[in-house]
């Protein structure tokens, strides 16, 4: 009867170590989800949203092409404007 209350004190003993260590490992990797080129950049000019190493940089502001960075600095015309 002894041996069996032993058997068990050492069972419980082991678990809580065994719990403790995995506990302790850190299992921080289920947060991580998020993708390294996902950054999406707004054209300056028409607001369209392009993937950020596509777009061009002038500065602080990006572009969804060449055609929209040089048409923004020509003058602040509205591209939705064109009837
Ligand atoms: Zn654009």
């Amino acid at each position: 009867m002894f041996r069996i209350l032993l058997l068990v004190v050492v069972v419980w003993l082991l678990f809580k170590v065994f719990t403790r260590s995995r506990s302790s490992a850190g299992e921080h990797k289920a947060g991580e989800g998020m993708r390294g080129s996902g950054i999406m950049r707004r054209c300056d000019y028409c607001d369209v949203f392009v993937p950020g190493d596509e777009s061009i940089r002038d500065g602080e502001r990006y572009f969804c092409s060449e055609q929209h960075r040089q048409a923004s600095l020509n003058g602040p015309e509205d591209p939705k404007c064109g009837n």
